[in-house]
């Protein structure tokens, strides 16, 4: 047998059982191979009878007293007595008839099951029985349990697997010999083996550190050839104007925070050499990085070259074009900021386009419509991206591609990646982290709220709003049926004709002419509107300082960075902010909206998250799809310290990638996902 070998090649697989294994997509052997349990159930402790403990438990005993009959509607049940030195206990199974003449007295079996209560008693339900003299296969040990299908269950994986795991025996290395000397890893074939069949809990951690760290190298190897490849281009140096930079600072309404000082001094770094800067600026909403990036297109204009600012929505595209024109109305610079957006006129794209070929235009803000337009961005000197995490690689490629050369690229992010993650998946980048909020931003309060206690919030909020104070109301979904009335439509309905009927109401969703969404939004800003009723598409960047309100439509639709990014909208500016939950369910609310009324720290509760949803929670975005991270521990920052020095030390020992095949194959792969240039 190869791993290429067709799984119908296996014993008792005939054709039909093949066919069910292609339609989980397994076909060879070596699928099998890589066919990762999902999870295990440790049956491996032997215990004697009188010891029982309801659970999971394995006994060695022989069997006395089978009977098999049938009950009710066809039903069969079998029973029987299995004794060892210490006592006995009875065994149950449903509708395996078959049982009572398998089972031989005088013979010594390994049994393993669910001990609970059956009827008033005590039984060990469903056992599985195998001979205690052979190699136990469902008993006795750590079981590894698989994705089933309807037709091929754990127990028939575990058949086939077993019958493939020699093949792990000569299985050649992936990694090179002094990786898996330094870092005491153990070798491929038998990691994969002990990950089907453990025969410890140290063998099985010890299997997948393997893995992972294998897992991750790929993608640290994959990030710093993107980086070295980075580094070998050329961009044009933009000089740093330390008159400049101070009269910007003087000008602002603000004082800026020390982690703001500190990521604009590494961008103005990175931006006086020719190496073309790549860096990441994360920061929790509210956080002040656009100030930040401001600060970057400064220095770029002064240069008299361009500047391109993409986001991911028309609404925070024309609110960042107008922050822009206000940050650099005391430079003299306003005139060069300008905007352009999908739903522009034919007239307005070519007095744009005329305008820039002027160069009248240095700063042009816009959403996706910049990759699309045909727009002339030649001498581009530094591109920055918000919401770096909703665009796809490819737009950012084309983005960059307008450029004639290598720009520094600004990315911006909100999602609160714990640093140790940050620096595996974004490996490529340099990383700023805003890690602390704007001085006098109070956190904001929030609370879960039961349906029943909607009508007395909507009291406790309209004197806030009789003070002058706005409110969103953000609901899951835009139209529903008649039974959810917590769809956009119908609240805005509601609210505006009844409960809130007094107050000034909008409704902005996403299928609404831009047009007309502008013009809402615009509305809100000039407290026009006490209360705009919304969809999630003010979750990112929506700036209204004075709207202090959040109330959020069931909350459990939402994920936890979500509804973070969501209540980052209020207590923007000095006031404090308020965001109600308001639940469905009459139920005690989950933990993950519990976290949120006592986590404010965007970083924590995503670590949170990463524990309670797994790392497909936070890297699950649009560039990041693709990458197969398995067994990666996304949250052990030592392992990942770890295999980034691996990575680096692969580049320093002067190892080069032709030597290894396997390795290229996968960085190779990698590169498509994680390529940032
Ligand atoms: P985000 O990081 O979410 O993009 P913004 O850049 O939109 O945050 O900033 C949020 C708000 O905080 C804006 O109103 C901005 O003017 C304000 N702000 C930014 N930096 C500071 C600061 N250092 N002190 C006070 N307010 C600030
Ligand atoms: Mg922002």
């Amino acid at each position: 047998m190869k791993l290429t070998s067709p799984i119908g090649e296996l014993k008792g697989v005939g054709p039909r059982l093949a066919q069910y294994y292609a339609d989980m997509g397994l076909k060879t052997a070596g699928d099998l191979l890589g066919y990762y349990p999902r999870r295990y159930e440790d049956y491996s402790h032997v215990t004697a009878i009188k010891d029982l403990k309801p659970g999971s438990v394995t006994i060695e005993a022989k069997i006395k007293h089978v009977s098999g009959r049938y009950v009710r509607r066809g039903m069969h049940i079998t029973e029987a007595i299995a004794e060892d030195k210490s006592g006995s206990v009875r065994l149950i199974w449903f509708n395996q008839s078959y049982r009572a003449g398998s089972l031989k007295r005088s013979q010594l079996y390994y049994i393993s099951g669910q001990y609970e209560l059956r009827r008033q008693h005590f039984a060990i339900a469903s056992p599985s029985v195998e001979m205690a003299s052979d190699m136990p296969l469902h008993t006795a040990r750590i079981l590894a349990v698989y994705r089933e299908s309807k037709q091929v269950s754990s127990r028939q994986l575990r058949k086939v697997v077993q019958q493939v795991l020699p093949l792990t025996a000569d299985m050649p290395e992936t990694l090179p010999d002094w990786l898996i000397e330094e870092y005491k890893l153990m070798s491929r074939g038998p990691a994969l083996a002990a990950l089907h069949a453990p025969v410890s809990d140290q063998e099985l951690e010890a299997a997948k550190r393997r893995l992972g760290f294998e897992e991750a190298f790929y993608l640290m190897l994959a990030s710093l050839i993107n980086k070295r490849a980075n580094q070998s281009e050329r961009a044009v140096p933009i000089p740093f104007d330390l008159q400049l930079a101070r009269r910007f600072v003087a000008h602002l309404p603000f004082q800026l925070t020390d982690a703001q000082r500190k990521a604009t001094w590494s961008i103005y770094q990175d931006l006086g050499r020719t190496e073309p800067m790549n860096r990441l600026l994360e920061g929790d909403v509210g956080s002040g990085k656009t100030a930040v990036a401001a600060m970057a297109a400064v220095m770029a204009l002064a240069t008299d070259r361009q500047v391109v600012c993409m986001a991911p929505t028309e609404l925070l595209a024309r609110q960042h074009a107008q922050t822009f024109h206000d940050l650099l109305m005391p430079l003299g610079m306003a005139d060069k900021v300008a905007l352009l957006v999908g739903s522009f006129t034919m007239v307005e794209k070519t007095r744009l386009r005329a305008a820039l070929k002027k160069g009248r235009v240095g700063f042009l803000v816009g959403t996706h419509a910049l990759i699309q337009e045909k727009v002339d961005m030649h001498d581009l000197a530094l591109v920055i991206i918000d919401e770096q995490q909703r665009f796809g690689v490819e737009q950012r490629k084309k983005l960059i591609a307008k450029a004639g050369h290598m720009p520094h690229v600004l990315s911006l992010s909100a999602t609160p990646i714990p640093r140790s993650l940050a620096l595996t998946i974004y490996g490529e980048m340099d990383i700023s982290i805003l890690g602390e909020k704007p001085l006098g931003r109070q956190p904001i309060v929030t609370k879960v709220v039961p349906p029943a206690g909607r009508d007395k919030l909507y009291h406790e909020v309209d004197t806030q709003l009789a003070a002058g104070r706005q409110m969103f109301v953000v609901c899951p979904l835009i139209s529903g049926t008649e039974q959810e009335d917590n769809a956009a439509e119908s609240m805005y309905e509601r609210l505006s004709a009844r409960t809130f009927a007094h107050r000034r109401v909008g409704l902005l969703h996403g299928r609404m002419k831009a047009a007309d969404k502008t013009a809402v939004m615009k509305k809100f800003v000039r407290h026009e509107l006490d209360i705009l009723v919304t969809t999630t598409v003010i979750e990112v960047g929506v700036d209204v300082p004075n709207a202090t309100i959040m109330l959020i439509e069931q909350p459990e639709r939402f994920g936890l960075a979500q509804l973070h990014q969501l209540r980052g909208r209020v207590g923007r500016g000095q006031e404090k902010g308020y965001c109600y939950l308001v639940g469905e369910g009459s139920g005690p609310p989950s933990r993950r909206l519990r976290a949120l009324e006592t986590l404010s720290d965007g970083f924590k509760l995503a670590e949170l998250d990463l524990q309670l949803r797994g790392p497909g929670a936070v890297y699950g975005t649009a560039q990041h799809g693709a990458l197969d991270l398995r067994l990666v521990p996304l949250t052990d920052s030592r392992l990942l310290a770890e295999v980034r020095a691996a990575a680096e030390g692969f580049f320093a020992r002067g190892e080069d990638l032709l030597h290894y095949r396997h390795i290229a194959k996968m960085v190779k792969k990698l590169n498509n996902v994680t390529n940032l240039n």
